[in-house]
């Protein structure tokens, strides 16, 4: 066959043949010519096992740099347990990165590969970019490592793995909630940067950080972004200027309500089958080519949304609907629940049937922030402002219980 890098004929192609003419892998050569890699590789090419013996020990102790890498990858979740190996996935766009990594945790005696493994599932070959280490090599570090590692420099390696910039905040998902609460405290005591706890889900350990205001982002980023800039693929993820794009998730729950003191039929208990859809706006991310997941997306609006509506009686399913279930009151209430997760809220469109629906665009997180959950949602919430007037009045003229008891 003949390399479309370098035009030579060879008998098979591989990583030692590109690396030399190319600089790219098996992977990115099949991706940059658009060829499926069932069409390049030979059968033994595929499905390689691996042993432990292909491995050293570490001779010396690893540097403070590469126990700083290997935090956080375990803050980020990325560092996986499988066989008798321990191993860091990394997405043919984020190769440099793993490779960066490799440059340190080479100390643990970590080696790179890119495996080819047929998948019954899919049909095809697929490519996977690992760092594999035996677990044996890493029993030092994988209890307590002592002394901690640097923060600054374990959280720039997180953030250039795992962290997500949506309007303006930084999204930051823990592996183990420890994890979480220990970045969310030394960020708070050590640099004045507050950052809330969001959750995801109740059954998962998942925990969620965002940058609790605009300024905390800013300064966050401020603060690592040397670091941030020296780490391939991770500083463009924040701030390449980039297309914006709009997507949106469509869910639909069931519920029952009734609107009080309506003239019609909706005074009545009845049900329906809603529709909602949500929409969010933002710049893509070079590096994932996404706005934001999908199935983050879906994962915010059914835990917060979908699970307490969904077969319940939306007027008393939340405090705020009780008087007023409208399609217009519920897209309120919607939004506030949403933009904590979701800053990049741009719109949501709420059908009741299927030529009835309403439209609205809310506040931003900051202005929620400033001016808390809107009022046309709390109508009930102080006293009556003519309390004393109502008293005077009903007292007077009102049939009240108490004259009712006098009577009886
Ligand atoms: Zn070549």
């Amino acid at each position: 066959m003949q390399c479309l890098e370098c035009g030579e004929t060879i008998y098979q192609l591989d990583n030692g043949h590109l690396l030399n003419c190319s600089s790219l892998t098996l992977q990115e050569y099949a991706i940059r010519h658009h060829l499926p890699l069932d069409m390049i590789l030979h059968s033994d090419q595929i499905n390689l096992p691996d042993h432990v013996d292909n491995y050293s020990r570490p001779v010396a102790r690893p540097t403070e740099a590469a126990r700083q890498t290997l935090l956080g990858l375990r803050w980020s979740g990325l560092l996986q347990e499988r066989d008798a190996f321990v191993e860091v996935p990394g997405e043919v766009r984020r190769l440099d990165l793993l490779l960066w990594a490799l440059d340190y945790l080479s100390d643990y005696g970590f080696q790179f590969h890119q495996d080819y493994e047929y998948r019954a599932d899919s049909h095809r070959v697929v490519a996977k970019n690992r760092l594999r280490v035996p677990l044996r090599n890493l029993v030092n570090e994988w209890a307590t490592p002592e002394p901690p590692p640097a923060f600054l420099g374990a959280l720039a390696v997180y953030m250039a793995h795992v962290a997500e910039w949506h309007a303006g905040y930084l999204f930051m998902a823990f592996s183990r909630p420890i994890y979480a609460e220990s970045v969310r405290e030394q960020l708070a005591r050590d640099f004045n940067i507050q950052c809330q706890q969001l959750k995801l889900s109740d059954s998962s350990d998942e925990l969620l950080l965002r940058t609790q205001t605009l300024a905390d982002g800013i300064k966050l980023l401020d603060l690592l972004k040397s670091r941030l800039i020296a780490i391939p693929t991770a500083w463009e993820r924040f701030k390449a200027e980039t297309p914006q794009a709009s997507v949106t998730k469509e869910l639909v729950f069931d519920s029952a309500h009734f609107i009080t003191d309506h003239p019609a039929k909706c005074s009545n208990l009845h049900g329906g089958r809603y529709v909602l859809q949500v929409e969010v706006t933002g710049r893509i991310d070079p590096v994932t080519g996404c706005v934001v997941d999908y199935g983050y997306l879906k994962q915010v609006v059914n835990q917060l949304i979908i699970e307490r509506f969904d077969h319940h009686h939306l007027n008393y399913a939340a405090e705020e609907l009780a008087w007023r279930s409208s399609t217009e009151m519920l897209c309120v209430y919607i939004w506030e629940q949403l933009i904590d997760y979701l800053p990049g809220l741009s719109g949501i469109r709420l059908y009741e049937t299927t030529n009835s629906w309403c439209d609205y665009q809310g506040r931003t997180l900051a202005e929620q922030q400033a001016a808390g959950s809107d009022p046309v949602l709390h109508p009930f919430k102080n006293l009556p402002a003519q309390a004393a007037n109502r008293k005077r009045l009903l007292n007077k003229f009102g049939q009240s219980t108490v004259a009712a008891c006098q009577v009886n």
